[in-house]
């Protein structure tokens, strides 16, 4: 069942994803060879106590940081933890938050130091991937208009989209109906409607889409070792057209 959202929710999500977005804003600034991702993760869990918010991955499922940190071929939920960056890495942050019981929930892909013309152009691919999916979020569009705009843009500059892992609804949930896919065709699924809420979260592989897990039960990577970015925002669908709400 797909929960649509009044406009005085929305504003409350707002809140929830300006403090997601900050804290996005302030890992990326300390983001630098040298560093590990637990210290990254550290910025993160301080800035959202400070505003009186929660840590959304925190716990969930067991999962024991706040920030899930993603290294060049790992695509999702890597875990924060000694792990040095270095010198042209790319990093996935994926950050949630939860503001007076609502969810922000939003990724980037930064670059460490200085990466390869692939790296940064897989990294730009995905922002557009993700801006191409978020301005089909009007009313009377349908679902799969997203993805198959995200697929569209991201194979276009010669990458794929992950199958396995998608979007999803959002708001006193991290994870609400409906799925949110990041390929498919377009004029097929639910009719978007104002008050929906989506993350909308592009992963994508320089390589092939295939992907598997690690051992330590979290951590996502690609079959064949390629890099992967990943991108994602909390977007409202209003009458006027998409309404991001992971931004300051
Ligand atoms: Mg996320
Ligand atoms: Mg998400």
């Amino acid at each position: 069942m797909i929960v649509l959202k009044s406009p005085v929710e929305i504003e409350m999500m707002r809140e929830a994803g300006r403090v997601t977005a900050v804290t996005l804003r302030l890992v990326g600034e300390a983001v630098r060879p040298g560093i590990t991702t637990r210290e990254l993760d550290q910025i993160a869990e301080e800035y959202i106590r400070s505003q009186h918010g929660k840590p959304a991955f925190l716990g969930y499922n067991g999962f024991p940081a706040t920030l899930c940190t993603s290294i060049n071929e790992q695509v999702v939920h890597g875990i924060p933890g000694k792990r040095v960056l270095r010198e042209g890495d790319i990093l996935s942050v994926d950050c949630g938050a939860v503001i007076d019981g609502f969810y922000g929930d939003s990724a980037m892909t930064f670059p460490v130091g200085h990466v390869s013309g692939v790296a940064r152009s897989l990294m730009e691919a995905t922002r557009r991937s993700l801006e191409a999916g978020i301005a089909k979020m009007r009313p009377g569009m349908r679902l799969y208009d997203i993805g198959a705009a995200v697929q569209q843009v991201a194979e276009a500059a010669g990458f794929s989209v992950v199958r396995e892992y998608v979007g999803h609804g959002i708001g006193r949930a991290m994870h609400e109906d409906p799925q949110v896919p990041n390929f498919g065709q377009p004029g097929k699924g639910v009719q978007l409607k104002p008050g929906m809420v989506l993350a909308v979260e592009p992963m994508v592989n320089a390589g092939g889409y295939a992907v598997r897990s690690l051992d330590d039960g979290w951590t996502v990577v690609t079959a064949d070792g390629a890099m992967s970015a990943h991108f994602e925002h909390s977007v409202a669908i209003t009458e006027e057209g998409p309404l991001i709400l992971t931004v300051e």
